[in-house]
């Protein structure tokens, strides 16, 4: 079996790939075949807490952006994020995401009192971590502390089309940078991006997919962009469905060893877009761990699903979802089967 990036395919192929809908099929099948060898009907489950909603950033895609007013702003304390891990570890999870916009409020110290009580608490969990750009430094106290991975999707990786989709001090160079410290530091990394994001060409998504070959990260996260009625995009339209089901396939077959998740964005744009994701390759689902009181509040785009379920019913809905599309929930940390350098 080929491992990392042994399986080159050139611009014109992936250009066909990307945009040719008639071959989303064979490429679904493509890809579920080679994840079959590698992981076998697995399927990993994180239980997924959302734990601040301010945000320092003005992206313009994403709905808890600075500049919404119309968000009702919520932070979880260090107790409500400890009950989150607890309630999550009863459940049977063994990793556990901690996602937010990008607030100081969760400062290095606190960050790293959070994080090691939960290792305290529960030794054999894995920890992610998804909460922006920080300073390599942060990123050092946070992984010794006992964080052990970090998603941070470079959204892009063409300067011109970052620029269309975030303000000026923005940068970047310092998002892509900080994927590589995260590396650099031990973290277990995941690099990420939106399809169909406003302004996103073909071109575009190429050039990420040759970032990812660069950065080899241990995870890839991509959903559809979704439309968020209180952002600039507002205007613009969802992303793709088959589109997104074709590069999940694409990147399994890029990326044979990868954990990718099957995002809750597809979920919201489907119905079965989960099931409909694992059998395009993708081996990772992140139920919902969050507070029910919180989570319309944590909304990313419009419509988004579990937003009033408790978190064991997330966990039962979506056994079930993949127990129909023929896999199988795996609950332990699930770390990625070859680490690369
Ligand atoms: N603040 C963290 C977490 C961001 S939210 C960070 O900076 O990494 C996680 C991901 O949701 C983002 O990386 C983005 O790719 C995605 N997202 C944001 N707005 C979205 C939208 N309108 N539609 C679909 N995905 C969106």
């Amino acid at each position: 079996m080929k491992l990392f990036n042994e399986n080159y395919y050139d611009d014109e192929t992936l250009k066909r790939w990307i945009e040719d809908d008639s071959l989303t099929d064979e490429l679904n099948q493509k890809a579920d075949k080679i994840r079959k060898e590698i992981y076998g009907d697995k399927v990993y489950v994180r239980g997924l807490i959302e734990f601040s909603n301010y945000c320092k950033n003005d992206c313009y895609y994403c709905g808890i952006r600075h500049s919404n007013k119309n968000v009702e702003r919520y932070r979880l304390s260090k107790d409500q994020i400890l009950e989150c891990a607890d309630l999550g570890y009863r459940l049977g999870y063994r990793t556990f995401v901690m996602q937010g916009g990008d607030d100081p409020f969760y400062n290095d110290d606190l960050m790293v009192d959070i994080i090691s009580s939960i290792k305290k608490n529960h030794p054999d969990v894995a920890i992610t971590l998804s909460m922006g750009e920080k300073s390599k430094e942060s990123y050092k106290k946070f992984y010794d502390a006992g964080a052990d991975r970090y998603l941070l999707r470079q959204e892009t990786s063409d300067l011109e089309h970052y620029r269309k989709l975030h303000p000026e001090n923005m940068i970047l160079e310092n998002r892509h940078k900080a994927l590589f410290d995260l590396k650099e530091i031990g973290f277990q990394v995941g690099g990420g991006f939106m399809v169909d994001s406003p302004y996103q060409t073909t071109e575009n998504i190429i050039k990420d997919l040759r970032f990812l070959e660069k950065l080899k990260p241990d995870m890839i996260g991509i959903g559809p962009f979704l439309t968020q009625k209180d952002t600039p995009f507002k205007d613009f339209h969802n992303g793709d469905f088959r589109k997104t089901l074709r590069l999940i396939s694409i990147l399994r077959i890029l990326f044979p060893y990868a954990l990718i998740p099957a995002t809750t964005a597809l979920g919201t744009i489907n119905n079965l877009g989960r099931e409909m994701g694992l059998k395009a390759g993708a081996n990772v689902l992140m139920p919902n761990l969050s507070p029910t009181e919180v989570r319309e509040n944590y909304q990313l785009y419009d419509n988004k699903i579990c937003t009033g379920d408790e978190a064991a019913e997330c966990k039962s809905c979506l056994e079930n979802r993949v127990r129909n599309a023929g896999y199988e929930i795996v609950v332990d940390r699930g770390d990625v089967i070859l680490r690369n350098n």
